[in-house]
């Protein structure tokens, strides 16, 4: 229950008024401020407003939009707006729930995929997060399907059906705990059920999908950045060996 309850955290942008998962240094918890505010008119009759906001940790400035006129001193103190009759009211907005108030975040993805991941799937997953993001499931499930059918491809996987190519994929990188790959053959469930059925299908829930596509970013972290970390780590390790630095003083003698 506490593992989920952190991973709850860390896929929300804002977390509070003061810190927010920065999409720059992947820093979680982080201190945050609005450096700046605007607004303009989305179309004749709707006004959108937006907040650019700078981590503390690596300086970082991101681009928010909002349909609400938030407080640009801090997005938990209370707003004023117009309500239907032309009132003016305020709002106090829910300190731990600040995402419902934004509509668009450029980076869009809080948890920005490492750059050794290649860059076709991580795009796609991205673009899983930002449909995910604006509520829309069948196209985070269509992103994030394509985005594990490029992975099989570039790994180079074998066999016919999906289910071969994931136990394929479980031997070839047996270091991975297997439960990430019974989980991705999970994925294949439910799309063989939408193409093949005419049906009406369900589209994942919000629940369903957040589990696969941390399922997905963790696999993927584990295939193509783990590994390299070992073997720099491993380099250095070997490095300061002392045969090592014995060869280095014979050689400068
Ligand atoms: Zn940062």
């Amino acid at each position: 229950m506490d593992i989920n309850d952190k991973s709850e955290l860390n896929r929300k942008y804002f977390l509070d008024g003061d810190t927010y998962n920065c999409p720059f240094c992947n820093r979680h918890s982080i201190v945050y401020s609005i450096r700046d505010s605007f607004s303009f008119d989305w179309s004749k009759n709707k006004a959108v407003y937006g907040y650019i906001v700078m981590c503390h940790g690596c300086n970082g400035i991101s681009l928010h939009l909002s349909y609400h006129p938030l407080n640009s001193d801090k997005f938990t103190l209370s707003f004023e707006f117009r309500d239907k009759d032309g009132k003016l009211a305020h709002h106090k907005p829910e300190a731990d729930n600040l995402d419902k108030y934004f509509f668009y975040h450029q980076p869009d993805s809080f948890f920005t995929l490492d750059e050794r991941i290649p860059k076709i799937i991580r795009e796609l997953v991205s673009e899983a997060d930002g449909c995910r993001r604006m509520n829309w499931l069948v196209g985070a499930s269509g992103a994030l399907r394509k985005a594990t059918y490029k992975f099989l491809q570039e790994q180079g996987s074998t066999g016919n059906s999906y289910e071969e190519q994931i136990k394929w994929l479980k031997t070839k990188h047996s270091l991975v705990a297997s439960e990430y790959f019974d989980a991705l053959s999970n994925i294949q469930g439910m799309t063989s059920e939408e193409l093949h059925e005419d049906k009406d299908w369900e589209p994942w829930t919000r629940e369903e999908f957040d589990f696969l596509v941390a399922t997905v970013k963790a696999v993927l972290h584990e295939v193509y950045v783990v590994p390299d970390e070992r073997k720099s780590m491993l380099a250095k390790v070997l490095y300061l060996g002392p045969e090592k630095k014995n060869s280095q003083t014979s050689q400068k003698a």
